[in-house]
């Protein structure tokens, strides 16, 4: 490591100014107090909000396949869909920055600082029940492809709040890539209706192609 790349790494990714939380872990270990003060509140708790609402009306979300923003955020159903966005953008952009990925995440920052929602970042919701005595391996790390210079063509993780599962999906522009199988929920696209998407899918590691038998 280069001494400019370990002074990157102990600077905030976000204002690219102040120093990291020293002696944070998790997400807060790659943004400065300031910024994890500032950008980690609104986000968080639109996501507690609509995953209780998920979680409260599962079974019927589960069956129709669906769940529709204007009951998850009554009062303001676009904000709310673009604060969970922003929270998993947060996450996603913390934890490439803590496992060291070489990625510039400048358009991370500032759709974050404009409160935009970005362009190549989109989340699938999907039900990650599975079949009975059927195991499904959960990888909260993640997946990173990329292409034969090395450089990072898209990013994947999964976030489970069992049964619910949000799949943070960043696809380069232009990448030679399929995006995630299912219905990608970008907030400048659904002002109403989110679909759910498999569970099992690229992002998803299985035992197996059908799972592994217990
Ligand atoms: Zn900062």
């Amino acid at each position: 490591m280069t001494d400019s790349s370990a002074t990157a790494a102990l600077t905030c990714w976000l204002c690219r100014e102040r120093p990291v939380i020293s002696g944070a872990s998790g997400a807060a270990a790659s943004l400065c107090a300031d910024c994890e003060l500032e950008f980690g509140h609104d986000g968080a708790c639109a996501w507690e909000s609509l995953v209780g609402y998920l979680l409260a009306h599962w079974e019927t979300i589960r069956k129709l396949g669906r769940f529709d923003l204007t009951k998850a955020f009554p009062s303001d159903p676009r904000a709310g869909a673009l604060s969970v966005h922003l929270h998993f953008l947060k996450l996603l952009a913390c934890k490439l920055r803590s496992s060291g990925v070489p990625l510039d995440l400048e358009s991370f920052a500032s759709a974050l600082r404009t409160r935009r929602a970005h362009p190549d970042v989109t989340l699938l919701v999907a039900d990650a029940r599975v079949a009975a005595r059927t195991l499904l391996l959960h990888d909260a790390e993640v997946r990173l492809l990329r292409n034969q210079d090395g450089a990072v063509q898209s990013a994947r993780w999964t976030e489970l709040r069992h049964p619910v599962a949000i799949k943070v999906s960043y696809l380069q522009p232009g990448a030679p890539l399929r995006p995630a199988p299912g219905e990608p929920w970008h907030p400048d696209r659904q002002r109403k209706l989110v679909r759910l998407s498999p569970y099992v899918g690229e992002a998803t590691p299985v035992a197996g192609i059908q799972g592994l038998r217990i």
